[in-house]
């Protein structure tokens, strides 16, 4: 043991060797000490417990573990390519069995009759019996019994191999593990029966065992999430003392009045939600409400409902989406659902002229306008507010808890705003309780009437040119369609609000295009929209394609949220399997907005396990079902970024498959916090420690 400990972040080229800590820091993006022990593996190969020969081959698919004594062995070198071949016969307590070895002439010289030797691979049965094919092998020394191992199976890149980053972290593991760890308090360990913190990280590295490898995993697992349901009992804790703002009373008519200015009935939901908030926004205490709606639910008219009442307290409301398609087209919507209300709206975007701009923020400086609905734009510093009041944002997951934050401040007289974020990625109601803990929440469940599911089929490459003549045929019949192409660079375009995308991303939108625009549809009117786009060019894309002037509209995923063009009824994807089944809801809810029967199509490479993962789109349109297995399948997956900002960002606990240790997680947290709202107490250092190592807690100072 070295006399000083080692610090977190202590640059990785300082413990292991500089050339290798660039590669780390490259291919895995590691760059600290702790980056490097918290790198864990996501599975094992277990080497122990040898089966038995007589019950070898039992497994379909995998590799098994046997044991014996070599009582023959044969070398061969097989024809044409020189290649080496050798099989040894063995016996154990059960029997006999083969293993075989390709490539490794070097073995002449090692294996010898009568030795112990361990072997891995995959088995085949045949007439002479179970045949390993050796992935594997170890030989071991006279009266040496051989208790195999676990071997940690991690993340690799074509660059950075499995067994270079085996080898580093099991060298480097000691220095790694001088780095000071906090235990949890004592009691939690003793319930829990949980590994000590140290114990664990070296054994989720270099297990002896299956068992422990577990064990230790638990013990991970079980910190990440009472680090999040801390931080949630917290802000939950504090929430009652947080910032006043204007109340604002929603006289009993106000819902019956604007009723009568819709077009049609508002859903049972749609009421029940716009209640919640409206008595919500009454408080002098600020509204904090998050709105989960499936795609097509309706949540701009509670978008609206809200501005409404703000213009009527006297108060101004901010409207904030992710795109300037999305903006202008909430734009379009509000201005005529508040039109009869005579609430006047004004446009801030990045975009936009200078002059145009000038006005809009001219409007809202001197309260003539009462709401102003844009993109992130509306968070600079020249939009300033003369009584802002109500904060909406919608699609909230594609901006960070900072943006939110930003507009929140642009309150006024010391209020702050009512703030109400909306989403149609719906999260399970438990794990949205968790994940947004400041959070109250509101759900629509319920779809306006007379939609018709989207008929969805999950179909390979090699069938694209069938997909391509059912386009045709749907656009004869005067509809249109959306080819929506991978989202290459998808996750570097989240973090500037949805409108950056990567130049990979749109060559292959432009690809698809000239192949659609010469090749397939030449007599078609073929549209091109993506991200990079001038905004003026994207407007006019958009709106060509609302007029019906556009068949097809090969697009990136810019039309993900909020498109709303009814005559579209075909959306392809291509290359599905990037995207979360989450996603390609989202994406799929941009068709079956009219009455025609609309069709949803994803194309992926032909690969048995993609195929089910997208079958499950074929079999449902629930949002919360989707979003629950999309949470199975991906562990937090899309919930990165969902969440408030890296509250979800777990190493190793999936909030599906890890729920129930969650649930006592929690239960640990609300007691830890009901006894001592602050974690001052000795005891609690390391829980304390446990927030602010993490990016928990980070969020947590943001939105508090
Ligand atoms: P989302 O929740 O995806 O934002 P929108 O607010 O865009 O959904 O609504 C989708 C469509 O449903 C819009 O065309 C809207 O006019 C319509 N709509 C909303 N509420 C109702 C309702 N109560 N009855 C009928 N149609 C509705
Ligand atoms: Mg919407």
């Amino acid at each position: 043991m070295r006399a000083v400990a080692l610090a977190p972040q202590t640059p990785l080229r300082e413990i292991i060797p500089a050339e290798r800590a660039a590669l780390f820091e490259r291919e895995l993006g590691l760059l600290s000490a702790y980056d490097l022990l918290t790198y864990f593996p996501y599975r094992y190969e277990d080497l122990t417990a040898p089966t038995p020969s007589n019950l070898l081959g039992g497994v379909l698919e995998g590799e098994e573990n046997a044991a014996g004594t070599v009582i023959s062995v044969k070398h061969q070198f097989l024809a044409g390519r020189a290649r080496a071949k050798t099989t040894a016969l063995l016996r154990d307590d059960a029997g006999a069995f083969t293993a075989v070895w390709f490539g490794r002439p070097y073995l002449r010289n090692q294996l010898r009759e009568g030795m112990q030797i361990f072997v891995r691979g995959r088995v085949q049965r045949s007439f002479s019996g179970p045949q390993v094919n050796v992935s594997l092998h170890r030989v071991t020394r006279d009266g040496e019994t051989y208790d195999g191992e676990v071997l940690p199976v991690y993340g690799q890149t074509a660059r950075l191999p499995l067994k270079t980053i085996r080898a580093v972290i099991r060298k480097a593991l000691p220095r790694l593990l001088e780095i000071p760890i906090d235990e949890l308090p004592e009691d939690l360990q003793r319930k829990h029966a949980l590994l000590p913190t140290r114990e664990a990280y070296r054994a989720i590295h270099l297990p002896t065992r299956m068992s422990e490898a577990l064990a230790a995993r638990r013990r991970v697992i079980y910190g990440e999430f009472l680090g999040l349901a801390l931080g949630a009992a917290i802000k939950r804790a504090q929430r009652a003392f947080t910032g006043g703002a204007l109340p604002m009373s929603a006289p009993d008519d106000l819902m019956d009045e604007l009723e009568r200015q819709l077009p049609f009935a508002l859903t049972g939901a749609q009421r029940r939600v716009i209640r919640e908030m409206w008595g919500d926004m009454a408080l002098p205490q600020a509204m904090n409400r998050l709105l989960q709606g499936d795609v097509g639910s309706g949540k701009t008219l509670v978008a609206a409902a809200a501005a409404l009442l703000a213009h009527r307290a006297g108060a101004q409301a901010a409207l904030m989406a992710p795109t300037e398609i999305l903006a202008r087209q909430h734009a379009a919507k509000l201005s005529t659902l508040l039109l009869p209300f005579g609430v006047p709206v004004e446009v801030v975007l990045g975009g936009q002229g200078a002059k145009a701009r000038r006005e809009a923020l001219g409007h809202l400086v001197d309260g003539s306008a009462s709401l102003a609905i844009g993109t992130h734009a509306l968070l600079e510093d020249d939009v300033v507010f003369a009584r802002l009041g109500l904060a909406i944002i919608d699609e909230q997951h594609k901006f960070g808890v900072q943006q939110r934050m930003r507009l929140r401040v642009k309150g006024y007289g010391g209020n702050l705003p009512h703030t109400l974020v909306m989403t149609a990625t719906p999260i399970p109601r438990t794990l949205a309780q968790s994940l947004y803990a400041d959070l109250d929440l509101s759900v629509i469940d319920e779809l306006p009437p007379g939609r018709t599911p989207v008929r969805t089929r999950a179909t390979t490459e090699d069938h694209k040119l069938d997909v391509w003549a059912f386009v045709r045929k749907q656009v004869e019949r005067g509809r249109q369609a959306y080819v929506v192409t991978p989202s290459i660079g998808l996750d570097n375009g989240r973090k500037n609000g949805g409108e950056e995308e990567s130049k990979a991303a749109i060559a292959r939108a432009t690809e698809v295009y000239d192949e659609l625009t010469h090749q397939i549809f030449p007599d078609l009117r073929v549209g091109l929209l993506h991200g990079k786009m001038p905004a003026r060019e994207k407007d006019e894309a958009m709106a060509a394609f609302t007029r019906n002037e556009v068949s097809v509209l090969v697009a990136t995923t810019v039309v993900e949220v909020g498109v709303d063009v009814a005559n579209a009824s075909v959306m392809v994807i291509l290359d599905a399997q990037r995207y979360g089944l989450a996603q390609l809801h989202q994406l799929r809810g941009r068709v079956g907005r009219g009455a025609a029967t609309s069709f949803c199509i994803l194309v992926a490479p032909d690969d048995h396990a993609e195929s089910e993962r997208l079958r499950v789109l074929e079999r449902t349109a629930d949002g919360f079902a989707i979003a629950e297995e999309d949470l199975r399948l991906r562990g937090t997956g899309d919930l990165r970024g969902t969440a408030q900002s890296g509250a979800a960002n777990f190493k190793l606990a999936n909030l599906v498959a890890d729920f129930h240790l969650y649930a006592e997680a929690k239960a640990d947290a609300d007691a830890v916090v009901a006894a001592d709202p602050q974690l001052e107490r000795p005891e609690h250092n390391g829980l304390r420690h446990l927030l602010a190592a993490g990016e928990t807690l980070q969020a947590l100072v943001v939105s508090s």
